[in-house]
């Protein structure tokens, strides 16, 4: 049986699926797109998918890492990729080779160090890109673009023979237009977006909002956090198909939170913004948001 009954909200484009909860577990997962967000405990359902992008290091995102990877090993798969924070490199090679003595077994790993810029690929045209986040030391979100290659304005009335002729010339006749298809911000305060045309421009963006109550202002700036007042502000900067929250706390329980976040958010966005934990997403896993609406 599967470890985790987890949520899954299918989109047009690919679906997202995971669990998170603060403070006891967040791990979410774009399968289309062969990545994982930060790893949780480590869903079965998860371990086949190739790559993990770690935010940080705090333990409801990272425990699971190293049974991920030995469970990996244990299934036949290569050890995949993890991208993680430069800072978090030498801690997670201790835990894994830990692991790997307490186990009897070494547990193979292919860890990369990743800093705000960086990009990595993850298939040929399909580009892990990395920024820092207000949240703690190192901390940093994950935007996953697809490059395309578009044909120069002024070559586009050319024949296909004529292109291929230039081509074979050395002439470029391309450029590249970056499409950011999700955007994962892992935990992090409020943000400065303007000029973030990545996330802000992304089909998807996965962001936490934590707190919701008025009272629980104060929890969410000490923790680094977003209170919903902070997400309701940053909406105006955003171009999103879909925003999906993770994250949420448990002092406010699901009905109050649905409740507090249809009030704070304009008639505009109300389709648009899906909490990953809703109990349609975690009940009946099929139907989609198209369905529900
Ligand atoms: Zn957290
Ligand atoms: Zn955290």
């Amino acid at each position: 049986m599967a470890s985790h009954r987890l949520a899954k909200i299918p989109l047009k484009y690919f679906d997202v699926t995971g669990y998170s909860v603060a403070g006891e577990e967040t791990v979410v997962a774009v399968p289309q797109l062969d990545c994982c967000f930060d790893i949780g405990k480590a869903p079965d359902q998860f371990i086949a998918i190739n790559h993990v992008l770690l935010t940080h290091g705090h333990m409801d995102h990272a425990a699971g890492i190293a049974y991920y990877l030995s469970h990996r090993n244990f299934d036949g798969h290569t050890p995949g990729t993890v991208l993680a924070p430069k800072i978090l490199i030498s801690p997670l090679e201790q835990i894994i080779e830990g692991w790997g003595r307490l186990d009897g077994n070494r547990i193979p790993a292919n860890l990369i160090g990743v800093e705000p810029g960086d990009e990595f690929a993850i298939k040929p045209n399909l580009f892990a890109h990395v920024f820092s986040t207000p949240h703690c030391r190192g901390s940093v979100g994950f935007t996953v673009l697809e490059k395309r290659k578009k044909l120069k304005p002024e070559y586009r009335k050319l024949s296909g023979p004529k292109l291929v002729a230039l081509k074979k010339q050395g002439v470029d006749i391309e450029f590249h237009i970056n499409l950011p298809l999700v955007t994962y911000l892992g935990d992090t305060g409020p943000m400065d977006l303007k000029g973030a045309d990545l996330i802000s421009h992304s089909k998807v963006l996965i962001t936490e909002c934590t707190f919701y109550e008025e009272d629980h202002k104060d929890r969410a700036e000490a923790g680094n956090h977003m209170h919903i007042s902070d997400f309701a502000r940053q909406l105006d900067e955003l171009n999103n198909e879909h925003i999906i929250i993770t994250h949420g706390t448990q002092r406010t329980n699901l009905t109050q939170t649905k409740k507090i976040l249809a009030k704070a958010i304009p008639q505009a966005w109300q389709d648009k913004v899906h909490l990953l934990m809703d109990r349609e997403y975690l009940k009946r896993p099929s139907l989609t948001v198209e369905e529900k609406t």
